[in-house]
C-alpha cells in the first residue's frame, strides 16, 4: 500500500526538472494531495488563483509525470477547499502498481531500538545539558536547536541519546520521517549509487534523504574523507538545513577536531554544540541500578560499588562487567550477591578500557614482527616482502577492530574499501592451509594482547 505522501514525493520528483524552480516553488510545491478516486489522483490547491493557474499552465505535465511514475493513475484533479465537502470517497492509501520511475520510499522512517528511551536514560552532570537539548529537539525538531552536534568518548550514551529522539518522534509525531544511520552506511550507499552508470542511483540517493524531517548520522568521524563523500554529504546537510529539518550529528571529539571538510565543520559550529564527559561515581551507580532493575535482577549495593569503581569511563563496559558476574552466578548456581563469586567472576577480568588495542599498535607491532617500517607497510611498494605483511596487517586490523573498511583504506594512504576487502579475504583464506603464515599472524595477535 501506498500513502499519498509517497505517491505525491514521487510525482514531483519526477516534474521538478521540467520546469523552472520558481514555477516549482511557486505553483506545483504548494499543492497537497488529498486522495485517490478511481484512477485520478486529487491534489488541493490553496485558493482558487492558484487552482486557475496550475490547471491553464501544469496539469498536462503533471498528469503525464504522475502517469510515468504511477501508469494506473490516468487523471490529475485540482481542487480549492470549497470541494472538499463532495469528495468523500477518496481514498486515502492506495495499492497501485509503480513503474521504474518510482524511486524512494520518501515515507521510510527508521525504527529504534525500544530499549533506549529518554526514560531509560539517567541524567546526571556529566550529560544532562545533551540529554536536555536532545529532549528539546525531540519534543520540537527542526526549531530551535538545529543542528545539533553531540560528542563524546566511547560507550557514554550518543547512540542511546539518538535512538530516545527517534523513539520519541515516532510515538509522538508519527507523520514525521525519521532516518538514523551510520556515517558508514552513508559512504557505503554513496559508493554503491556512484556505481551505476546511468545515475539514476545517484539520484535515488540524493531524494531518498531530501523528504526527511529529522535526518541522524551517528560516528560522523568515520565519514570517508574522499570529494565526493563530502560533497554529497553537504548537500544532503544543506538541503536539510535550509529546509528547517532537523540533523544531529554524533562523533568522539568536538568538530573543530574531526578530520572533515571545513565547510562542513563551520555548518556544524552554527549550531549547538553539546558533549557528553564520564560520569561520576554516583551517576555510574544510578546507572548500573537502572540496568539491574531493566534485567529485573537483585544486585547490592555493595557489588554496583564495585562495578563503578572499576570502570570509570566506559558504561557499556560498565554494563559488560554486570553481565559477567550476573551469568557467571548463574552458572555456578551462586549469587551475585556473594562477594566471592563475584570476585572469582572478575579473576581475569581485564579493564579493556586501559588496554585498548588501537590501529597504530597493530601497524607498530606487524612491522616489528616483519622488521619493516611504517612508511612502507602504509605506502605503495608491491614487492612481496612489503605486500605480505601489509595484507596480515589489515586482515589483524578488521579482526581485531570494528572499524569501516572506509576508514582502513583511508588510513593505508587512501586505498579503496575494495582493496582491504581483497586482502582480508586473502589472508583468511591463506591462513587455513598456510602454516606459517597461520603461526605468524598468531604470533602477532599473542604479542598484541600481552603487551
Ligand atoms: P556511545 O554511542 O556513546 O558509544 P552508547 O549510546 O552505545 O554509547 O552507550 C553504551 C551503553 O551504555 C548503552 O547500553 C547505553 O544504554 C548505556 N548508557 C550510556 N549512558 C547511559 C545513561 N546515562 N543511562 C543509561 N544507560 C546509559
Ligand atoms: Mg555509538
Amino acid at each position: 500500500m501506498l500513502k499519498l505522501n509517497q505517491i505525491w514525493d514521487n510525482i514531483l520528483i519526477e516534474t521538478e526538472s521540467k520546469v523552472s524552480t520558481l514555477s516549482y516553488d511557486l505553483y506545483i510545491n504548494t499543492l497537497t494531495p488529498v486522495g485517490m478516486y478511481r484512477d485520478r489522483f486529487i491534489l488541493l490547491a490553496q485558493s482558487q488563483a492558484l487552482k486557475n493557474i496550475v490547471e491553464d499552465k501544469y496539469k498536462e505535465l503533471l498528469k503525464k509525470c504522475t502517469n510515468k511514475v504511477f501508469p494506473s493513475i490516468i487523471d490529475i484533479e485540482i481542487v480549492t477547499e470549497a470541494d472538499l465537502d463532495r469528495l468523500c470517497d477518496v481514498e486515502k492509501e492506495v495499492d497501485i502498481p509503480v513503474s521504474n520511475k518510482f524511486i524512494v520510499n520518501t515515507e521510510s522512517t527508521s525504527s529504534f531500538s525500544d530499549k533506549y528511551t529518554f526514560d531509560s536514560f539517567v541524567v546526571g552532570k556529566s550529560n544532562e545539558f545533551a540529554a536536555a537539548v536532545s529532549r528539546a529537539v525531540a519534543e520540537d525538531p527542526g526549531k530551535k536547536y538545529n543542528p545539533l552536534f553531540m560528542w563524546g568518548g566511547v560507550g557514554l550514551g550518543k547512540t542511546h541519546l539518538l535512538h530516545a529522539i527517534g523513539n520519541y518522534i515516532n510515538r509522538n509525531n508519527p507523520e514525521l520521517r525519521t532516518a538514523y544511520l551510520s556515517s558508514e552506511q552513508f559512504t557505503n550507499e554513496l559508493i554503491e549509487a556512484l556505481r551505476d552508470p546511468d545515475n539514476n542511483s545517484r539520484r535515488n540517493f540524493r531524494n531518498k534523504y531530501r523528504f526527511l524531517d529529522v535526518l541522524m548520522v551517528d560516528d560522523i568521524q568515520f565519514l570517508a574523507k574522499t570529494e565526493v563523500t563530502q560533497e554529497e554529504f553537504f548537500h544532503t546537510f544543506n538541503e536539510l538545513y535550509l529546509a528547517n529539518k532537523q540533523i544531529i550529528i554524533c562523533s568522539d571529539r568536538p568538530p573543530k577536531e574531526i578530520n572533515i571538510a571545513e565547510r562542513l565543520k563551520t555548518r556544524f559550529a552554527t549550531g549547538i554544540i553539546a558533549d557528553i564527559q564520564p560520569p561520576n561515581l554516583e551517576t555510574r551507580i544510578a546507572i548500573l541500578k537502572k540496568k539491574c532493575l531493566e534485567k529485573g535482577q537483585q544486585v547490592d549495593i555493595k557489588v554496583l560499588q564495585l562495578i563503578a569503581e572499576r570502570i570509570t569511563t566506559n558504561i557499556r563496559e560498565m554494563e559488560g562487567m554486570l553481565n559477567r558476574i550476573i551469568s557467571y552466578s548463574t552458572l555456578v548456581g551462586g549469587s551475585c550477591n556473594d562477594m566471592e563469586i563475584v570476585q572469582e567472576a572478575l579473576k581475569d577480568y581485564s579493564d579493556s578500557s586501559k588496554e585498548v588495542i588501537t590501529i597504530d599498535d597493530i601497524i607498530d607491532e606487524t612491522c616489528r614482527y616483519y622488521k619493516i617500517d611504517k612508511k612502507s607497510i602504509l605506502g605503495k611498494k608491491k614487492n612481496k616482502e612489503i605486500v605480505i605483511p601489509r595484507q596480515v596487517c589489515i586482515y589483524l586490523i578488521t579482526d581485531i577492530l570494528s572499524m569501516p573498511l572506509v576508514a582502513i583504506g583511508e588510513y593505508f594512504g587512501g586505498r579503496d574499501h575494495t582493496t582491504i576487502m581483497h586482502a582480508r579475504d586473502k589472508i583468511s583464506e591463506s591462513i587455513k592451509d598456510n602454516q606459517t603464515l597461520a603461526l605468524n599472524v598468531k604470533d602477532i595477535k599473542d604479542r598484541l594482547y600481552n603487551r
